[in-house]
């Protein structure tokens, strides 16, 4: 087992990874920002190291500081939560060039999952079902009409490098093609230095769902279920629920086997999400994720299984923690991503938290780094924190997370709260009955009145 493990991440995610890194009886390096000094990872972590100003390209992204910080703390290990170097194979490489372990996948299957084009086809070589689409990237002077034509339209231009939904435009007829691509091309030059793009079928009314693995790098990996992460906006989950309300045990057990089954071909290590759209009962594949997830909580509430110390646990050499026929899926559990936000507009509402109050009881569950007099700084993602609630149903999940709503008090800045305590009790959402596209819908239909 590591001895010392260096947390190169920051809030609700960096006190996640300590929380399990101390029940395992490990100790913990934090590194933070000159923006984060007082932060709640920095303050509970057994050691700290400040690696630079604010910018997350000068602290969190910079690789030779954090090597830096490992070497004078003696850290034998990094983990680097999601985000920031969390699907960088090149961090992995440089690492273990250091004779320091990367707590996460192989640098290959990094880089391999990384680009979304030689993700899919993979994919594909494993058995896992796709959406249709382009073979490989298009460029405009290829024919890309006769390759659209063939899918059908509407098609989605989607960026081989992309992430965060940037590099995505739908082309809904013949004559929006040459601009999807161009402007899907551009944005992704921009935000990754690839322009790469390539076709797929845009489907109308899908859900997200995604199986969690977990694969010990040996031949060995067995899933976790699904979680349901249909709720979005502007392609950035909003609410995370599992089970889907749509899938039943025997679903369940048919995609998660296949998942399983590739992982097992991979000889993957450690935790995964393979991401799918759902429609009419069929899956897609569209990416994985090579690394813990926001949502992770979720699979954690119904399966009993503490994902980041399986995931540390793993990367120390261990196996797995049960065989895949003793994982059990128990009751039902939502997670709430609350943003520092004003909850129409959704402009970033950073600041002082005036005042704080978590709710609690049973089965409910906080994961944020926040506290009262806390200032949200500027220059990071705006979560405050994830509410997750537990129930034996979906039913008394979803009052329990009623109440659990009703409780929490964050004063000072304006947070995504009331966007929730609305949600949990729409008759779509009480009913289960919404796709990838519904939130959107709503959120259009509560500014036009
Ligand atoms: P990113 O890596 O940028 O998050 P993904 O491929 O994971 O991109 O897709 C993000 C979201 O975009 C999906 O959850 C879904 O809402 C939407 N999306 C992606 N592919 C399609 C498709 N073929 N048809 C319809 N919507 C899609």
């Amino acid at each position: 087992m590591f001895d010392k493990i260096l947390i190169a991440n920051r809030g609700e995610i960096a006190l996640r990874i300590l929380r399990a890194c101390k029940e395992l009886g490990i100790s913990t390096v934090a590194v933070h920002s000159t923006a984060d000094a007082d932060a709640m990872h920095v303050r509970l972590a057994d050691e700290s190291v400040c690696i630079g100003p604010p910018p997350s390209k000068d602290s969190y992204l910079n690789i030779p500081a954090l090597l830096a910080a490992c070497e004078i703390t003696g850290a034998d290990a990094v983990h680097p939560g999601y985000g920031f170097l969390s699907e960088n194979a090149r961090f992995a490489e440089i690492l273990a060039d250091h004779n320091l372990h990367f707590i996460g996948p192989k640098a290959e299957h990094i880089r391999l999952m990384g680009d979304k084009i030689e993700a899919k086809k993979t994919a594909k070589r494993l058995g896992i079902p796709v959406v249709p689409g382009s073979d490989g990237a298009v460029t405009p002077d290829q024919d890309a009409m006769a390759i659209a034509r063939a899918i059908g339209f509407p098609v989605l231009v989607k960026a081989a490098a992309g992430g965060g939904g940037r590099g995505m435009k739908v082309a809904h007829t013949e004559a929006d093609l040459q601009l999807a691509l161009t402007t899907a091309a551009n944005e992704a030059k921009s935000a990754f230095g690839d322009a790469s793009v390539y076709l797929e079928k845009y489907l109308q009314k899908p859900r997200h769902i995604e199986i969690q693995v977990l694969g010990d790098g040996r031949g060995g990996a067995i899933h976790l279920g699904e979680r349901d992460c249909s709720l979005q906006r502007r392609h950035q989950k909003v609410w995370e629920e599992g089970p889907s309300p749509v899938l039943d045990a025997a679903a369940r057990a048919k995609i998660g086997n296949t998942v399983a089954k590739a992982m097992q071909e991979l000889k993957y290590i450690g935790v995964g999400t393979i991401e799918f759209l759902y429609e009419d009962g069929e899956f897609y594949f569209i990416e994985m994720n090579t690394r813990i997830q926001v949502e992770h909580p979720v699979t954690e509430m119904i399966t009993g299984i503490d994902l980041v110390l399986e995931q540390i646990r793993i990367a120390a050499g261990g196996d797995l923690p049960m065989a895949q026929d003793a994982v059990t899926i128990n009751g039902h559990s939502i997670e709430c991503r609350v943003n520092a936000e004003n909850p129409v507009s959704f402009r970033p509402s950073p600041g002082k938290i005036l005042q704080y109050h978590p709710p609690g009881g049973l089965g409910v569950r906080i994961d944020s780094a926040v506290y009262q007099g806390y200032v949200i700084p500027p220059y990071y993602d705006s979560l405050v924190g994830k509410l997750i609630v537990h129930g034996k149903s979906r039913v008394e999940c979803l009052m329990r997370l009623r109440r659990a709503l009703d409780e929490m008090v964050v004063d000072g800045i304006e947070t995504t709260l009331p966007l929730f305590r609305a949600l949990v009790r729409e008759p779509a959402i009480i009913d289960g009955d919404y796709h990838i596209h519904w939130l959107e819908q709503y959120l259009a239909g509560q500014k036009a009145d």
